[in-house]
């Protein structure tokens, strides 16, 4: 059951988990298989409303497996239930809900919700977790170890050009987009090269008057084979090197293609995923492209990626100069009572659900040491 007590002034627990997404669920239950109880030694808090993590905001068209797979959490087998056999007709936000709702429950994982951390910082025995409810009330948990496994839905990153600001229609980001309804008859641009972009297009197709699709880098496209394995296995490499070097994570999908599913070759055959490079400038009615198009727009949408949502986290100065984290094997290196859930080469449903064990076995071990 979701435990809606709000914190109280000061508590105390061993771990707190930031964040009920996969990563966060996947830690949670490592971290009650190996002996924490939930509620107590173990606190989970979310700041959003409901379960599902960041799946329950997106937007009404997202189908599960549209593009990746989603892998199922630890121990959802066991319960019965898989990603794999669900409903592929119902918006993917209400389906990861449900399932992560009777995943919490099944397994006591006791989240507290909505209670958004506004820091953490250090104490003499451990971290400080400050907290505060949707009502306002502020509470602080010390713990031993903090898990941060808040993703990255709260920082979408959206590039700057020339000119943005001028810009009288209406821009959004990944965040803000809900049906294509909203955008009937009207010219849209699209920014971005991943899944989000794609999936807007397609969806934005017949409703829109026109849209253009501009990305940074041509579009690559893969077919899932032996070779899309090894791109996928070298972008999960190269995250890894930049979390451990400390550097601002590069884009998965840059490193892996897209896969072409049924939709998606559709989309390609029809001319709607037609990608240019990206424009050169904003002006109030549209863009400029580099060979001097004006092109006429009356929304640009940003699908231009997220970064890690760490903001939380500025009070330990964690940030190197290159812009990052220094992250290994799930670790802080800045900081050995932090680990970072979904993080660089965890992020990702897979990713996440690895980051899980890996990261547990090391509370455990700290938890012992401390
Ligand atoms: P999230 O799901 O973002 O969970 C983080 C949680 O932390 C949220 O519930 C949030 O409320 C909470 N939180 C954040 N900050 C705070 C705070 N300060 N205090 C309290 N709580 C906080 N991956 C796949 O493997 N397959 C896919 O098909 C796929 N599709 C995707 C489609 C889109 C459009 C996007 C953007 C991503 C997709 N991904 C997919 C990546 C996917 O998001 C991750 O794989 C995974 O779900 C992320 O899990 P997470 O736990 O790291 O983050």
């Amino acid at each position: 059951m979701t435990d809606l007590t709000p914190t109280t002034d000061d508590q105390h627990a061993r771990v707190v988990v930031i964040g009920a997404g996969q990563a966060g669920l996947s830690v949670a239950y490592h971290l009650r298989r190996l002996g924490l109880e939930p509620g107590t030694d173990l606190v989970v808090l979310d700041r959003a409303p409901s379960t599902g993590g960041a799946w329950q905001f997106r937007w009404e068209a997202l189908r599960l497996g549209s593009a990746h797979r989603v892998h199922d959490l630890p121990g959802m087998r066991a319960m019965g239930l898989a990603f794999e056999d669900a409903d592929r007709s119902r918006p993917a936000r209400d389906v990861v809900g449900a399932y992560y709702r009777r995943f919490e429950e099944h397994y006591g994982l006791r989240v507290r919700r909505p209670v958004a951390v506004t820091s953490v910082t250090r104490t003499t025995g451990g971290l400080c977790v400050a907290t505060r409810t949707a009502d306002g009330h502020e509470g602080r948990i010390h713990a031993e170890v903090v898990v941060n496994a808040s993703g990255t839905w709260g920082t979408p990153f959206v590039p700057w050009y020339p000119g943005r600001d001028t810009f009288a229609g209406r821009q959004l980001d990944t965040t803000e987009y809900r049906s294509a309804a909203e955008f009937q008859d009207q010219d849209v641009v699209v920014v971005g090269g991943g899944t989000s972009a794609i999936g807007f297009l397609l969806e934005l197709d017949g409703v829109a008057r026109s849209t253009r699709w501009f990305t940074r880098r041509p579009m690559t496209w893969s077919d899932t084979s032996a070779l899309d394995l090894e791109s996928a296995v070298a972008a999960v490499d190269e995250q890894d090197r930049a979390a451990r070097a400390g550097e601002v994570l590069p884009s998965i999908v840059s490193g892996t293609g897209v896969p072409v599913s049924r939709r998606i070759r559709a989309g390609l055959d029809r001319g709607v995923l037609r990608d240019e490079r990206v424009f050169a400038r904003i002006e109030p009615s549209g863009v400029v492209t580099a060979d001097g198009e004006h092109v006429h727009a009356d929304a640009i949408v940003w699908a231009t990626g997220f970064r890690a949502d760490l903001r939380h986290l500025a009070p330990l100065h964690l940030r190197t100069a290159k812009g990052g984290v220094v992250v290994a094997d799930g670790r802080s290196a800045e900081e050995p009572r932090l680990f970072l859930a979904g993080y660089g080469p965890q992020a990702s449903t897979i990713g996440a659900n690895r980051a899980g064990r890996l990261i547990a076995r090391q509370v455990m071990d700290e938890l012992a040491a401390s």
